[in-house]
């Protein structure tokens, strides 16, 4: 039995399943979470979708009970932003929130997510430029539709995306005003791309990629609509800024801890000072995937990282010494379309096409050096999954055999694990 208190700082989702796994692997001391929203830790992927739609409620989407804090003897404070930190050797220190209340602690978390990037351009601050982040944003965006005709989407990317489809899919006109060649550009594979915008121009979104905004048009103070760089104007009542996240680090930083696109942590999620961790979001990690090498970091901004991370985290603050080793996924659904990707590509990797016939369905394999690194599906979950677990046990199979569409990819990958012309390990 011991006493250290264990604080955490942030309740989203990597926040919450740290103090939840905590308490599972055996921290017996003092657990306290510390959020900054006046809500109980809830899960954020509905908010652009089914919260936006008017479809689930925030109670719905609360990511434990109160019971289960009240059970598991967990401390949850909420409406407490923490704005100053002092470490004072061996992880311990003092965290201090802008009301004036502070905690002393022995360890300390840190889990406090992105915000999201800003554009600087003239007219950013009328009123109806949005963004989407939180409860609080997916409420003022639903209320704000209310009579809207026309939303202009700066940002083609997972969350614009996910927003232009569930609008557009209520009678709203909605473009997505993207700067590079393809949508979301940096995740998937060109192939991809051409598939997730068919699928949006069919459901009657304008697309258009490679467009920058150049300014944003205003009447008496509200936004009026979007001037390309092109000097096209596209009219809009709302324009949702859709154009990434960066990570919430200014916290870390005031304890000196070492912070580089994001608080930079080892493979134990440990900060520079050996002991603060930092997961989800905020943290600058080693890439956890089994094809990574050794040097490269990056960050991760998904449920799943958030989840895994924060799990292997725990282990380490109750004396485990696995590293975070895991195969990264992710999933967004957009209209009709579900999104899955698991593994990280790179740009340069090979491309391997899964033909499918069916409109709207396709599943790209990618390699480098030979090896299986990603999957891209959209609408192919059985395909997802399959490859998903291929790339989690270390199992590759032969390009030619995962073009081949005359059996399932299932039959593929069980006669590659038993070593059939195929590569494991
Ligand atoms: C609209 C939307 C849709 C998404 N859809 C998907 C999806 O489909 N699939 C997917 O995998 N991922 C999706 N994501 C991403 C996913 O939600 C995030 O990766 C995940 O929430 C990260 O968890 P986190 O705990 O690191 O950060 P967050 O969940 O953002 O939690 C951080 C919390 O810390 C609080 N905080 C920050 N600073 C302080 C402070 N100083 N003091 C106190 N509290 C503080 C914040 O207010 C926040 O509540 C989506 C995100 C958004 C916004």
């Amino acid at each position: 039995m011991s006493d250290d208190r264990l604080l955490v700082v942030g309740g989203g989702q990597a926040g919450t399943q740290l103090v939840s796994s905590a308490r599972e692997l055996g921290w017996d001391g003092p657990i306290t979470l510390i959020g900054q929203e006046p809500h109980a830790p809830y899960s954020r992927p509905p908010l652009s979708k089914a919260f936006l739609k008017g479809e689930a409620s925030l109670d719905s989407l609360a990511l434990r009970t109160a019971a289960f804090y009240a059970e598991q003897d967990i401390g949850l404070v909420l409406g407490e932003r923490v704005e100053r930190l002092e470490l004072t050797g061996g992880g311990a220190g003092t965290a201090a929130a802008v009301s004036g209340r502070r905690w002393t602690f022995d360890r300390l978390v840190l889990a406090t997510g992105a915000r999201p990037r800003q554009l600087p351009l003239d007219g950013a601050g009328l009123d109806g430029v949005l963004v989407l982040r939180d409860v609080r944003d997916a409420r003022t965006l639903a209320r704000r539709l209310d009579g809207v005709t026309d939303l202009v989407v700066l940002g083609g990317g997972f969350v614009g995306l996910e927003v232009a489809a569930t609008v557009s899919a209520a009678g709203v006109r909605a473009t997505v005003v993207e700067a590079a060649p393809a949508l979301m550009a940096r995740v998937l594979s060109p192939v991809t791309a051409r598939v997730v915008e068919a699928a949006h121009r069919a459901a009657g979104i304008r697309v258009l990629t490679g467009e920058r905004p150049a300014r944003l048009l205003g009447k008496d103070g509200a936004v009026a609509g979007v001037e390309l760089e092109g000097g096209e104007q596209l009219p809009a009542q709302l324009v949702l800024v859709g154009v990434g996240a960066q990570p919430r680090d200014e916290l870390a930083r005031t304890a000196g801890l070492h912070c580089d696109n994001g608080v930079v942590v080892d493979a134990y999620s440990r900060a520079s000072d050996g002991y603060t961790i930092a997961v989800g979001d905020c943290a600058n990690l080693p890439d956890p995937s089994p094809a990574s090498s050794p040097a490269a970091r990056l960050r991760l901004e998904s449920v799943d990282n958030a989840i895994e991370q924060a799990k292997a985290a725990a282990s380490v603050l109750v004396g485990g010494q696995q590293p975070y080793r895991s195969v990264p996924w992710f999933w967004s659904d957009q209209g009709t379309i579900k999104i899955q990707i698991a593994g990280l590509a790179r740009a340069d990797d090979v491309v391997v096409v899964r033909p499918d016939a069916r409109p709207g369905r396709s599943t790209v394999l990618r390699y480098r050096d030979e090896r299986l690194v990603a999957v891209e599906c959209v609408n192919s979950p059985a395909d997802f999954l399959v490859v998903r677990k291929a790339l989690a046990s270390g199992t590759s199979l032969a390009p030619e055999a995962a073009a081949d569409v005359s059996r399932p990819l299932k039959a593929h990958l069980a006669e590659s694990q038993l070593g059939n012309g195929v590569t494991t390990g």
